[in-house]
């Protein structure tokens, strides 16, 4: 990871920031990783929504959203930090309606994801390969 440049950060301000945060990330491609195709930037939009939806849903805020990328800028990690230690989210499991709660599965299916817990809260991290060339740095986003 380099830390040359301040990893941008997004506040998730309740479930009306959504369509903010989908712009802000068009935003962080085209200033940071403007050889990312939009198919991948697509992928990011969801994965970062759907942790953002489970953060406004189920975590106290305050809620922020980061995106890192790898030194070799082919994996880039969305970070959604929020203020509930206590509660893991659970892939597949959910006490939202059906046609919710399946989101982490959804994630899973693009990227690697976890749960870091800290004194303050806790962060819900996925790790995506955005170019096929693999670095060795994804098993490590963490
Ligand atoms: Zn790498």
């Amino acid at each position: 990871m380099t830390e040359a440049e301040r990893d941008p950060i997004f506040i998730l301000d309740g479930p009306g920031s959504m369509a903010a945060l989908r712009r802000w990330l068009t935003l962080i491609r085209d200033q940071r990783y403007p050889e990312l195709p939009d198919d991948k930037l697509d992928e990011l939009r969801l994965i970062a929504t759907e942790l953002a939806a489970n953060a406004i849903e189920h975590a106290a805020g305050p809620r922020v959203v980061r995106v890192v990328s790898c030194s070799h800028g082919n994996v880039i990690v969305v970070q959604v930090d929020d203020a509930s230690g206590g509660l893991a989210p659970c892939r597949g499991r959910s006490r939202l309606p059906a046609d919710r709660g399946r989101g982490l599965t959804m994630v899973a299916g693009m990227a690697e994801w976890g749960v870091c817990y800290h004194p303050d809260g806790k962060t819900v991290w996925a790790a995506a390969d955005v170019t096929g060339r693999p670095c060795g740095c994804l098993s490590a986003a963490s």
